[in-house]
């Protein structure tokens, strides 16, 4: 079993990707497209404020689970800002009276579209057992916000669905391979393979976990791949990804 994961981020972003790609929504839109073509199912994770005038309404004609992301990833972060989270709160999402104010404000963009938000993933994976607590007083029941191959597993009302295929933006290294350190599960700015490579990864171990028996919980994000190649390798990993069968986060059965 498949969960295709993107995550989308709001305009107000800016991140090299995003100028390269322009909005994000409209990239998702895309990789929907692509998914379609495939018959595969999908989860986007996105934030309200793509709800607000970026036009993330239109994802809705396609077959896919949203669920959230966020507000507008924590608000004006900058390297103070996420390193005094960190440290007063153990968490990049910030104080828990914060996060609570932005999980409520993620909600409401939702609901405002007739839409129910029973499914997260917090931007950055910045999270910590107060998120969780949280997500589930306001009727989220599932969560995949951590890494590792961990398999899906619940605590209290929710679902945990661990990403256990290395990420595609924390893996791919876009130009000349440094000498660093080249695992996959390593962070943001150690884990560099080609995009080829990180493609093996992926056959590889969603090919294991199928014949395990493991949910292959997979998150690839439409703006990553928009940048790389105007989603040529995404069109290979989908047709790879179209042998199995797929599910939307909420449709896991434990
Ligand atoms: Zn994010």
């Amino acid at each position: 079993m498949i969960f295709i994961t993107g995550d989308v981020h709001s305009k107000s972003m800016g991140g090299w990707e995003q100028k390269k790609v322009g909005s994000e929504v409209k990239a998702a839109e895309e990789y929907l497209k692509i998914l379609k073509k495939n018959n595969l199912s999908c989860t986007i994770f996105i934030n309200g404020k793509c709800f607000e005038n970026e036009g993330a309404e239109k994802l809705l004609n396609y077959n896919v689970e949203l669920g959230g992301h966020t507000y507008d990833n924590f608000g004006k972060m900058n390297l103070l800002k996420s390193y005094k989270n960190r440290k007063l709160f153990n968490c990049i999402y910030g104080s828990s009276n914060f996060q609570k104010k932005d999980i409520k404000k993620t909600k409401k963009s939702f609901e405002r579209f007739g839409l129910k938000m029973i499914s997260w993933r917090t931007h950055c994976f910045g999270s910590n057992e107060k998120t969780f607590k949280l997500l589930e007083n306001v009727g989220v029941k599932y969560i995949s916000d951590l890494l590792g191959e961990k398999p899906p597993f619940k605590k209290g009302e929710v679902i945990h669905l661990p990403i256990n295929i290395p990420v595609d933006q924390n893996t791919i290294i876009y130009g000349k391979l440094g000498p660093s350190n080249r695992d996959p599960f390593a962070s943001c700015t150690k884990g560099r393979v080609s995009p080829e490579e990180w493609f093996e990864i992926l056959k590889k171990r969603v090919k294991n976990n199928e014949n395990e028996g493991i949910a292959s919980i997979v998150l690839i994000h439409p703006s990553t791949m928009a940048a790389l190649d105007n989603f040529r390798l995404f069109k290979k990993i989908a047709l790879f990804l179209s042998k199995y069968e797929s599910k939307k986060i909420s449709e896991i059965i434990l």
